[in-house]
């Protein structure tokens, strides 16, 4: 199955609570071979209404970081934890992002990024399985199933706090986009059992 053809799926799922809500079904977008996933918490209310993640405050602002460190926003692979807006942007239940995560699991797998950036509480936790707050996680190179998992503040985290101080989540960001960027550049080809999906088989929800 093609990237393609697991989006065409995902645009009608109806699986959770969360599809009596949204506008539209936020799939991701970016290479579909792309070395670098990024992975957020949900759609807000800009993304909901044009399909496409990180495109409302948050997103310009993560453009904005990314273009700092010189990393082209189109070489990445954008998603989130779950593909429908949460009702008020409330962060997804566990029983939400648990029926969510088999399609992002799938992209993962027709992917095979090399490394996966998580941004923000959410992601973090449910890839790494801890309750530790992305305050102590970022920043730290972790694995998640042979994969790199690098956690970072969320761009929306880094809106409510904007402070520029030295030892800031500002300051911290500038320090782990560099560090993100430097192991891009160090990357090789992807192992050759990445090229093919590994797990690719039929959606669960059709
Ligand atoms: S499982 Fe994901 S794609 Fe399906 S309705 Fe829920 S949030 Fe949307």
């Amino acid at each position: 199955m093609s990237l393609a053809e697991l989006a065409r799926r995902c645009s009608t799922c109806t699986a959770c609570a969360l599809s009596q809500g949204r506008q539209t079904v936020v799939f991701g977008e970016g290479l579909p071979d792309a070395e670098v996933m990024i992975v957020g918490e949900a759609p807000g209310g800009d993304e909901d209404a044009s399909g496409r993640p990180f495109v409302g405050r948050a997103g310009q602002l993560l453009d904005k970081i990314l273009e700092a460190a010189a990393i082209p926003r189109a070489e990445l692979y954008i998603t989130n934890i779950v593909k429908c807006r949460p009702p008020q942007n409330r962060t997804p239940s566990e029983q939400e992002a648990d029926t969510c995560w088999q399609w992002l699991e799938q992209q993962i797998d027709l992917i095979r990024p090399q490394i996966i950036v998580t941004m923000g509480n959410v992601p973090t936790q449910r890839f790494l399985h801890t309750s530790e707050g992305i305050t102590k996680l970022r920043g730290v190179w972790r694995e998640w199933q042979g994969i790199k998992v690098f956690p970072m503040f969320h761009p929306s985290f880094l809106l409510r706090n904007p402070s520029r101080a030295p030892g800031g989540p500002k300051s911290l960001t500038w320090t782990d986009i560099k560090e993100l960027k430097a192991a891009m550049d160090q990357l090789g080809p992807k192992p050759e059992q990445w090229r093919k999906p590994r797990l690719v088989q039929e959606s669960l929800f059709g």
